[in-house]
């Protein structure tokens, strides 16, 4: 039985109950719930990612009603509730991807390499990154980059070479990078390819005093890409990358990240990473979801995140015994997300 004050006392986002109020600001406190929480179309629970949200939908326990509704007129994809049946039919043909004509680009950037940026692609504002790794170290274990990728929001290829790592490699792990030690010979050296690529991500903007979105530096998408910069030896700052590794509703629920091939199978619905890899469909796969995420539609607040300096102590400007006062509506009304929603950057004017 709910008696009045444990409803009094349920969360307004994730419909946590809790014995006292106290408990309830507590909570609060610590889960800035937001807009830019990924929302049951059904019952409007906030879930902290799209993984949690399919377990609301579809199990191993999921919610009863929402589960019927979800069954009859739900995207397995996006997650998103159609108005009938056949809205949901028609929805699936764009919702559905495959690497369709991704496969046909692919094969035509594997004709040549780009290793000279292409100066049309200039106006790009969002690129993503790839590379693949062959192996240095007595073990082989040492990731190199041997292959990189670069493309622009349309999936033009940017960029893409072989890359001459600085140690020699001791595993090509051919099976998955198709990376024979002819390729490397005369290839790019590591060094040259990660001074190119910064030079375009930087786009004349000098590295150090890029500190918004909103100069003319780009924004870099990838997955891993803390590992990708790591092996190019390079730097970028974190305020213009969108890592799909990283992005809390594309992880786990145990907020271990997800690897790409699950995300894109889950939330594009095709498959990568089947047998020899090109990094060009890891570039598609992460721009697609990129553009995916920041595509969604979330109300709009003026200091969205809970690091704005309007917004600093949100919850610690009050005295408790106000926050006790507030209604569960009104708590969720000042609290505040503690990462940026992709969204915001389809609100911002030169992005
Ligand atoms: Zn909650
Ligand atoms: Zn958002
Ligand atoms: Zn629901
Ligand atoms: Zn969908």
């Amino acid at each position: 039985m709910e008696s009045s004050d444990t409803l009094r006392n349920k969360c307004a986002a994730c419909y946590r109950q809790f014995n006292k109020m106290e408990h309830l600001v507590e909570h609060m406190r610590i889960s800035y719930h937001s807009v830019h929480e990924p929302t049951c179309g059904i019952c409007g629970k906030h879930c902290r990612s799209f993984e949690s949200m399919r377990e609301h939908l579809i199990g191993p326990l999921p919610k009863a009603e929402c589960e019927r509704v979800f069954k009859e007129r739900g995207c397995d994809i996006c997650l998103t509730i159609l108005g009938s049946r056949n809205a949901l039919r028609v929805h699936r043909e764009t919702c559905q991807l495959s690497r369709g004509n991704a496969g046909l680009l692919h094969r035509m950037g594997n004709l040549g390499i780009y290793d000279e940026i292409k100066v049309d692609n200039n106006r790009a504002k969002v690129v993503a990154l790839a590379c693949k790794m062959v192996g240095g170290g007595s073990d082989g274990s040492l990731d190199l980059c041997a292959r990189v990728c670069l493309i622009d929001e349309y999936e033009n290829i940017i960029f893409q070479t072989y890359v001459k790592p600085h140690l020699p490699v001791t595993n090509f792990r051919y099976e998955t990078t198709g990376v024979r030690p002819e390729f490397l010979r005369d290839a790019m050296p590591v060094r040259q390819v990660s001074r190119k690529i910064q030079d375009f991500l930087c786009n004349g903007e000098a590295i150090w005093k890029i500190r918004s979105r909103g100069g003319r530096a780009r924004i870099l998408v990838g997955h891993g890409l803390d590992h990708d910069l790591k092996c190019l030896d390079m730097e970028y700052p974190p305020i213009l990358i969108r890592d799909t590794a990283k992005y809390p509703p594309l992880m786990k629920t145990s907020k271990l990240s997800n690897s790409l091939k699950y995300i894109t199978k889950a939330y594009l619905g095709y498959d990568i990473q089947t047998g020899i890899q090109d990094p060009y469909d890891d570039c598609v796969a992460t721009i697609r979801l990129y553009m995916r995420m920041r595509s969604q539609f979330h109300k709009w607040e003026n200091y969205p995140l809970a690091t704005d300096p309007q917004n600093r102590n949100n919850f610690a400007q009050w005295r408790q015994s106000e926050l006790e006062r507030m209604s569960p509506e009104e708590l969720l009304e000042i609290s505040r997300s503690d990462y940026s929603c992709w969204c915001l950057d389809s609100r911002d004017p030169s992005a």
